[in-house]
């Protein structure tokens, strides 16, 4: 008899191993309110595990700080798209 534990698997976290964002501090990644968030996205674009990183910030629905090269706003955004 197969459970439900039998078919989970451990979510893949790999990308965070290579994560450019942990060479920053926090406050780089959760800027104080209307503050830029424009480095924090370059850094974004350069790191090899941005898609991985936005799709666990999507699915876990983080609502702080940039995930994946996005906003908070911006994940926001994309999710109301994606109903
Ligand atoms: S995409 Fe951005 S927030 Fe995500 S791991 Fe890479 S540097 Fe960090």
């Amino acid at each position: 008899m197969q459970t439900d534990t039998d078919t989970l698997t451990a979510p893949d976290l790999t990308w965070r191993e290579n994560a450019l964002c942990a060479q920053a501090g926090p406050e780089f990644f959760f800027p104080a309110p209307g503050s830029s968030t424009r480095e924090a996205k370059q850094l974004c674009g350069a790191c090899e595990g941005r898609l991985a990183c936005l799709d666990y910030a999507l699915r876990h629905d983080e609502r702080f700080g940039v995930w994946g090269g996005l906003s908070e706003k911006e994940r926001g955004r994309l999710k109301r798209q994606s109903r």
